[in-house]
């Protein structure tokens, strides 16, 4: 069985390193020891990681929000993954619909922080999804299986255990408008599909599948109870810590 893994994106929230400390602290003590067995990672602006671990005890991850596929030279205002490790993070995001548009990160970019991480022994959490426009020509499939190929290229089986797939349909993304519990688990069961042909059947079933978009704790519980949905990837509420706090902690 998969194990669970609910996750905060934090972006550009909040403004202090104060801010940062109290939510990631309010956070690591809302997880309830006898709810679902959850990883729980947070996803932090670079300059609040070491503040983060520190208040969260160990109780959870604290992870970067993106890394440079570089590992040194004339690559001004970068971080690289060496520099991540240093400090005790072992999760990046990579490939958030963020980073593609408004940062222009392509598919081949992207491949190289996989690939970085990867070789480094880090663990990436790989964010797919498909634009409104996507959706709404049925191109849902087609799209997370491009972003797949071509994000995965090159990462060996063996290393599969250190990728999780974040699918956050863009038009979901701070909107409100989560995607129905059929619709993400249709998309989840393609994923699966599509990186079983890649790798194999054992492979795609060992791969955890998050959702990201509008997730609350309203639609957290129906979310988690759909077979291919593993674990949830939450923006806004990620910065509220009952809301997060209630989300760890999800019904099963
Ligand atoms: P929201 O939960 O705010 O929709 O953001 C989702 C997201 O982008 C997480 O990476």
């Amino acid at each position: 069985a998969r194990k669970p893994f609910i996750s905060g994106n934090w972006k550009l929230n909040p403004q202090t390193k104060e801010e940062a400390v109290q939510l990631a602290s309010e956070i690591a003590a809302s997880i309830n020891p006898s709810s679902p067995d959850a990883d729980v990672a947070l996803f932090v602006p670079y300059v609040f990681i070491e503040a983060a671990m520190e208040a969260v005890g160990g109780k959870l991850q604290v992870g970067a929000e993106g890394v440079v596929p570089e590992m040194k030279g004339a690559f001004t205002g970068a971080v690289s993954a060496s520099m991540l490790k240093s400090v005790g993070v072992q999760w990046t995001l990579a490939g958030h619909s963020e980073r593609r548009v408004i940062f222009g990160e392509t598919d081949e970019y992207i491949n190289g922080q996989v690939l970085k991480l990867m070789e480094m022994g880090m663990s990436c959490m790989l964010c797919i999804g498909e634009s409104e426009s996507e959706f709404e020509q049925n191109l849902a499939g087609a799209v997370c299986a491009v972003q797949l190929k071509k994000g995965l290229a090159g990462v060996p089986k063996e290393s599969m255990d250190r990728i999780c797939i974040a699918y956050e349909p863009v038009w979901a993304i701070g909107t409100g408008k989560v995607a129905t519990p059929e619709i993400a688990q249709a998309v989840h069961a393609e994923c699966r599909r599509i990186l079983a042909a890649m790798y194999d059947q054992e492979t795609a079933d060992s791969v955890r599948i998050l959702y990201g978009g509008s997730v609350t704790p309203e639609s957290v519980d129906v979310l988690m109870a759909q077979p291919d949905i593993d674990g949830a990837l939450v923006g806004g509420a990620s910065l509220d810590s009952s809301k997060f706090g209630r989300i760890i902690n999800y019904e099963s």
